[in-house]
């Protein structure tokens, strides 16, 4: 079955606080979270709080008010952090998916990358 969720993944434990994180903001639908492996200055792991398994999964099934809630925090994780495109430096977004995308992690969640230029990912 496509999109099956394991609620035993590393991230629905830390939902239910039986793993602890570094978190950086959490709203209604969503959490926010040092990555623990960071790859970069700021390296911040935004998932949903409902259970989906990959991006397209969470913008197939997600309410509205679940993606716009998860997008407006991105946004101010990036305001607060001063790496927004317009007035700051930016940043990069990732979302590992499924097999092909070498996804780690079955729950959906976006990486948001900056504090330094990083290298290409795209030729
Ligand atoms: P993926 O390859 O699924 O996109 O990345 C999963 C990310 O989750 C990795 O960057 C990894 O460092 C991070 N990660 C794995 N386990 C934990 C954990 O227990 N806590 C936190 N904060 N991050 C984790």
């Amino acid at each position: 079955m496509a999109y099956a969720y394991d609620d035993q993944n590393i991230f629905a434990k830390i939902l239910r606080g039986e793993i602890p994180n570094k978190t950086v903001l959490e709203t209604e639908h969503t959490l926010a979270f040092d990555d623990i492996r960071p790859q970069a200055p700021v390296h911040v792991l935004v998932i949903p709080k409902g259970p989906y398994v990959t991006y397209d999964h969470f913008a197939a099934e997600a309410s509205e008010a679940e993606i716009v809630d998860f997008h407006r925090a991105v946004a101010k994780i990036c305001a607060d952090a001063g790496m927004t495109s317009d007035s700051g430096p930016g940043a990069r977004f990732i979302s590992n998916s499924g097999a092909h995308g070498v996804q780690e992690v079955p729950h959906f969640h976006l990486h948001i990358l900056g504090g330094r230029v990083l290298g290409r990912m795209l030729a």
